[in-house]
């Protein structure tokens, strides 16, 4: 139980000055971004958003997974989406390896083979980008009415360069 004890305490807190209570979940800006797990992307604040204005997905790479569709396609019809961004970055990890390095990298550090694990690096990451904006305007639960956009974060900058 310790493991955590500096985050319970952080989260107390949080908790002592909370205002949010009863707050709803909807995107009340009409936002979905999907983005990297990467630390040094703050989806929010580099957007000029706030808590509860947007729907956040977020994997290895800010990929349009299978997963991040279901994700949308509830933001769009149950949770007010109107506008979603697709959000990769520079520098990104997936992007920089290959998979074999990754599985390299990982086997390394687990002390085990870990040439089995799918990682789904991103060999062009424009390419990508397209596929995957793509993929969330062709769907069939995603009305047209839905803004679709495609960028690149810039970590370095924090700069955001629309592609789409
Ligand atoms: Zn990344």
């Amino acid at each position: 139980m310790d493991d955590f004890s500096d985050l319970m305490a952080a989260n107390r807190a949080f908790a002592d000055d909370f205002q949010l209570g009863g707050f709803d979940g909807v995107a009340h800006a009409g936002v979905a971004i999907v983005t990297c797990m990467d630390s040094r992307i703050d989806p929010l604040r580099m957007l000029g958003l706030q808590h509860g204005d947007a729907k956040i997905f977020r994997n290895p790479g800010g990929r349009v997974t299978s997963a991040a569709l279901e994700a949308l396609v509830l933001g769009v019809h149950l949770l007010g989406v109107e506008r979603i961004l697709v959000v990769p970055h520079t520098r990104c990890a997936m992007a920089a390896n290959t998979e074999a390095e990754l599985r390299v990298k990982v086997g390394e550090s687990a002390g085990v083979d870990a040439s089995w694990q799918q990682f789904h690096v991103i060999a062009d990451q424009v390419a990508a980008l397209e596929e995957d904006v793509r993929k969330v305007r062709s769907h069939p639960l995603i009305p047209d009415t839905v803004k679709v956009g495609g960028f690149i974060y810039h970590v370095d900058t924090g700069l955001l360069e629309q592609k789409l």
